[in-house]
């Protein structure tokens, strides 16, 4: 009884500090430490079983394009990010807890320009730093444990499933879930903040997304999930592009020139 008392406490004092930084209310009872090193964790394993690029080019365009971004984010995410380039016609990339990027190389093909490249990092670390991974795994499976007085907090471990469904990870490394309709439209709008900031060019994103519909088709990603629909998307972007412009929102520095 004491245990549960105690327990109930804990997730209480949690789940009144979560706050995105949309100013969104969350529900999580996860810790950020055990989300990280899930992420870590998951990470070693998809460079260990899907090809890395070895284009030294490719890479170095990848992270210089990215810089910018990370530059921009709030003082205590700029730093110690890893950027990995996966060989794979996929069209796909992602963020990970614990500061780790994936992009894959059938992504570049669909990019046009940095900007676009910059708007899907841009995305990707927003899900991170809303702590949308976190949230999922509340959300889930591991919610019900916790309910039954069991605790995640301190047996990591044994939630390891769960975990990685809330990471977006299926059963198979690489294989990304999607992330709710409501998650993906606050990546946009954290994504295109860190853009606009970054010097990049806002209206590259709805283009990306224009882009994205075209060659989605039935292929699985987690950029491109089914909700929300890309007209909505589209408009969204372009309402925030406006709304920032109108708060005055300028660039920190000049758009970074990278060559592939
Ligand atoms: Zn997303």
């Amino acid at each position: 009884m004491k245990n549960i008392t105690l327990l109930f406490f804990v997730v209480l004092t949690l789940v009144a500090c979560a706050k995105s930084p949309t100013g969104r209310s969350q529900f999580i009872i996860v810790g950020a430490e055990q989300m990280s090193k899930m992420g870590i964790e998951s990470f070693d394993n998809m460079k260990q079983e899907q090809p890395v690029s070895t284009d030294k080019k490719l890479t170095a365009y990848v992270q210089c394009v990215a810089d910018p971004i990370l530059k921009v984010l709030p003082a205590e995410w700029q730093n110690d990010w890893e950027i990995v380039v996966f060989d794979s016609e996929q069209i796909n990339a992602f963020a990970l807890p614990g500061r780790k990027i994936g992009v894959y190389t059938g992504i570049l093909q669909v990019t046009e320009n940095a900007d676009q490249l910059a708007a899907i990092v841009g995305h990707e670390v927003g899900h991170v730093i809303a702590n949308h991974g976190a949230e999922r795994v509340s959300q889930g499976t591991a919610a019900q444990k916790i309910a039954q007085g069991v605790s995640v907090l301190t047996k990591g471990s044994e939630y390891h499933k769960e975990i990685s469904a809330g990471l977006g990870i299926g059963a198979q490394y690489g294989v990304l879930m999607p992330f709710s309709r409501l998650h993906e439209s606050e990546a946009d709008v954290l994504g295109l903040q860190y853009l606009m900031l970054a010097g990049y060019k806002p209206e590259e994103s709805q283009k990306l997304w224009q882009n994205m519909a075209k060659v989605g088709g039935k292929r699985q990603m987690e950029i491109l999930s089914t909700h929300p629909a890309p007209e909505t998307r589209i408009n969204n972007l372009g309402k925030h592009i406006k709304k920032y412009r109108a708060q005055g929102i300028k660039p920190l520095f000049k758009r970074a020139a990278c060559s592939k």
